[in-house]
């Protein structure tokens, strides 16, 4: 299993379900989206109205679904779970839609990846909860309109600029969704420990904490593999000694960085001079997938401060040549 690697629902285990924070109160930092979530929501309860619809966008990990159940308990509806590639015809998203009820929130999960056909289906069930399905071809064509409850729709985006102008436009709430800082990830190793049963030391919490790339699956991800080293070390508290060795033998280093993205960097200075270097090129040289580099590894080496976007391409920063000692393999 890699460290990173993307989550999406199927490979979801119940144990992060049953990790992920219920309500508004258990869900740590990002005070800005929460705290106008929850203005937004306190106004439509207080008006006995439907939750506008909610686009979140930020990198993965970082806890769009789980906003997105809270939402719901928040609200006090239900909800249902699909995601973009998964509605592949307007079938698909009738029978999802039909399931509602009213004041229901539908979480639609990677929602860039959306078909224009869907799209331009889900614009009227989003501005009038109504459905216009069309059955049959050509003379033969007919088309059935079909009531909805009022529902909310939420989407999450890896990068709101892989939306569709005029879904975006549709969302009444747009929120981003920052990495995480030290201390809040250091929080959320305490709290993922308590649920564990383990008894961690705020060292070692913060020694987790530093190593999970803002990022709080994560951090989670992590405090799971510390977890197993350990049980095998048969011991049920874990210090910052017990943590820094289990994280070293992840090949994980001090600032979270894996081996993906040293042998990103790395192809970088040594195959391209630094730099500019293009998306496609980089990820087929490291063999890696483009979307995957794009998503997961890249924004978070750009926020570091490691990469610079330029239009002929990526380029690494003095600042990262310095960093890992790259200065003279490049002369
Ligand atoms: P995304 O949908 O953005 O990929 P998730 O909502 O699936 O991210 O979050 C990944 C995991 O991280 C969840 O299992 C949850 O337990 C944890 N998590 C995310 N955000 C928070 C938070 N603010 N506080 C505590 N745990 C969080």
């Amino acid at each position: 299993e890699r460290l990173l690697s993307q989550s999406h629902q199927q490979y979801e285990d119940s144990e992060e379900w049953s990790l992920r924070p219920q309500r508004f109160e258990q869900y740590i930092g990002q005070e800005k989206a929460k705290g106008n979530l929850s203005v937004f929501i306190q106004a439509a309860k207080l008006r006995s109205e439907t939750l506008d619809h909610v686009l979140l966008y930020g990198p993965p990990g970082l806890g769009k679904t789980t906003l997105a159940q809270i939402i719901a308990n928040e609200m006090g509806v239900g909800i249902k779970t699909t995601a973009g590639p998964a509605i592949e015809r307007p079938g698909d998203l009738a029978a999802i839609l039909s399931t509602l009820e009213p004041g229901d929130v539908l979480f639609i999960d990677e929602i860039h990846r959306l078909s224009r056909t869907i799209e331009e289906i889900l614009y009227p069930a989003m501005e009038d909860y109504c459905l216009d399905i069309v059955y049959g071809q050509g003379e033969m064509a007919r088309s059935v309109r079909i009531d909805l409850p009022p529902f909310t729709l939420v989407g999450a985006t890896t990068r709101a600029g892989m939306l569709s102008a005029p879904l975006r436009d549709r969302f009444g709430v747009t929120l981003k969704l920052e990495y995480y800082e030290t201390h809040e990830l250091a929080a959320i190793v305490s709290r993922t420990a308590q649920l564990f049963r383990l008894s961690i030391s705020p060292e070692a919490s913060g020694a987790i904490a530093k190593r999970s790339r803002g990022t709080p699956r994560v951090a989670n991800r992590l405090l799971r593999r510390v977890r197993d080293f350990a049980q095998v070390a048969g011991t049920k508290e874990i210090d910052p000694v017990l943590a820094s060795d289990a994280l070293d033998r992840l090949h994980v280093d001090a600032l979270g960085l894996d081996e993906v993205d040293h042998r990103l960097l790395r192809a970088m200075v040594e195959r391209f001079g630094g730099g500019p270097v293009g998306l496609e090129t980089l990820a087929a040289t490291i063999g890696e997938d483009a979307q995957t580099i794009e998503d997961v590894y890249e924004p978070y080496l750009l926020q570091q401060g490691f990469l610079q976007r330029t239009p002929r391409g990526r380029m690494i920063t003095q600042f990262a040549k310095s960093h890992f000692g790259y200065e003279e393999e490049e002369e």
